[in-house]
């Protein structure tokens, strides 16, 4: 047994100090991020904030939606392909590259995935995603899918730590997701006892990937815009939202009424709730890692979206990052002890 004596950081544990800056207006502050990808070569512009693939979030309706602004969505894995096939006949490209095909890492995946790429081209990103992406399996369906798709943009994981980010890279991921137990319905941390704080994930990750010329997603929780600030400002290419996106409109959830209120379905991709839905309920030998809540019905994602890259836009003024892309590098964390005033409730 060994212990780790360095403090690892959430989200809650720092602040952004400001610094002085030329800038007058958060409307001078360029969101859209440019990258060419390492292995697939393949370039890709926009703002990226990626929707979490979680059936009560990834929606093709929630893509739609989000592409206005340039933002991605990673559809989540339980579309059929006949569902797969509507859907891109009634989307235009500026759509379609602003997706992510999920998959898990069976042959019946791999089979579905071929099937839906194949009928278009401007389907360009792959997220192969287990809860545990520590698993060798993981890195060799990472090789095979590289193989069968080499200009296609792979993202996988989740995995928290460096060597693992370099281990998929160089299996042939141009992007590596991170985040193990963070989440907003996630129970890993308490069924399991494994996890890693996500801001210092983000860090030691971002800082493995782009020495071998990859990308990370932050992927998980993120409450607040400020989260979302702080995951950039840490080094994360992309970040992925999950229950900050759900509720809407778009997430496509069940909504229930109670008391003359209405509420959306939220629950955890390992849940009981997705397990029952896709699976038959849960296998004896495993235990449910995430739960299912209520949410208040928020309407559409217009405003949520709006609110989320305004958040980030004015961090930059406060730092005087004129693009999101400086942000990291003007990044400097205060550790805090506290955060909001909560005198008159949460915000
Ligand atoms: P959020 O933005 O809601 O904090 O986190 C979203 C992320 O939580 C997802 O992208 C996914 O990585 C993770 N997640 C979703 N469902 C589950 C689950 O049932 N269990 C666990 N451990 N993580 C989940």
């Amino acid at each position: 047994m060994r212990i780790e004596q360095d403090l690892k950081l959430g989200f809650k544990d720092v602040l952004f100090r400001p610094k002085r800056s030329t800038l007058k207006s958060r409307s001078q502050v360029e969101l859209t991020r440019d990258f060419t990808f390492k292995h697939s070569g393949r370039q890709w512009s926009g703002v990226p904030i990626i929707a979490a693939n979680m059936d009560s979030v990834g929606s093709f309706e929630m893509a739609a939606s989000l592409a206005k602004h340039g933002v991605m969505t990673a559809v989540h894995k339980h579309y059929t392909v006949a569902d797969w096939a509507e859907f891109i006949k009634r989307s235009d490209a500026s759509v379609l590259n602003n997706v992510m095909v999920s998959t898990g890492t069976s042959d019946a995946d791999f089979q579905k995935t071929k099937d839906i790429m194949a009928m278009t081209d401007e389907l360009i990103f792959i997220c192969i995603d287990i809860a545990n992406g520590y698993s060798e399996h993981l890195v060799e369906y990472v090789e095979r899918v590289r193989a069968e798709f080499p200009d296609k943009v792979i993202s996988a994981g989740n995995v928290v730590t460096g060597d693992m980010v370099e281990e998929l890279i160089l299996a042939g991921a141009d992007i590596v997701k991170v985040g193990i137990g963070p989440g907003s319905v996630c129970t890993t941390r308490v069924k399991t006892g494994v996890g890693y704080p996500q801001l210092s994930a983000i860090i030691e990750c971002a800082d493995a990937a782009h020495g071998l010329g990859g990308r990370i997603i932050g992927d998980g929780g993120c409450a607040c815009a400020g989260d979302v600030a702080k995951a950039f400002g840490g080094g994360a290419d992309f970040v992925m939202l999950g229950g900050m996106l759900a509720g809407h409109e778009e997430s496509n959830g069940e909504v229930i009424e109670k008391d003359g209120k209405m509420f959306m379905k939220f629950y955890g991709m390992s849940s009981q709730s997705a397990m029952d839905k896709h699976s038959g309920g849960v296998a004896k030998y495993r235990a449910a890692e995430g739960k299912t809540i209520l949410l208040p019905y928020r309407g559409p994602v217009e405003n949520t979206i709006q609110d989320i890259m305004g958040g980030v836009r004015s961090t930059c003024t406060y730092v005087g990052a004129a693009q999101l892309k400086e942000l990291t590098k003007r990044t400097t964390f205060i550790r805090v002890q506290e955060q909001e005033n909560n005198v008159f409730g949460k915000e």
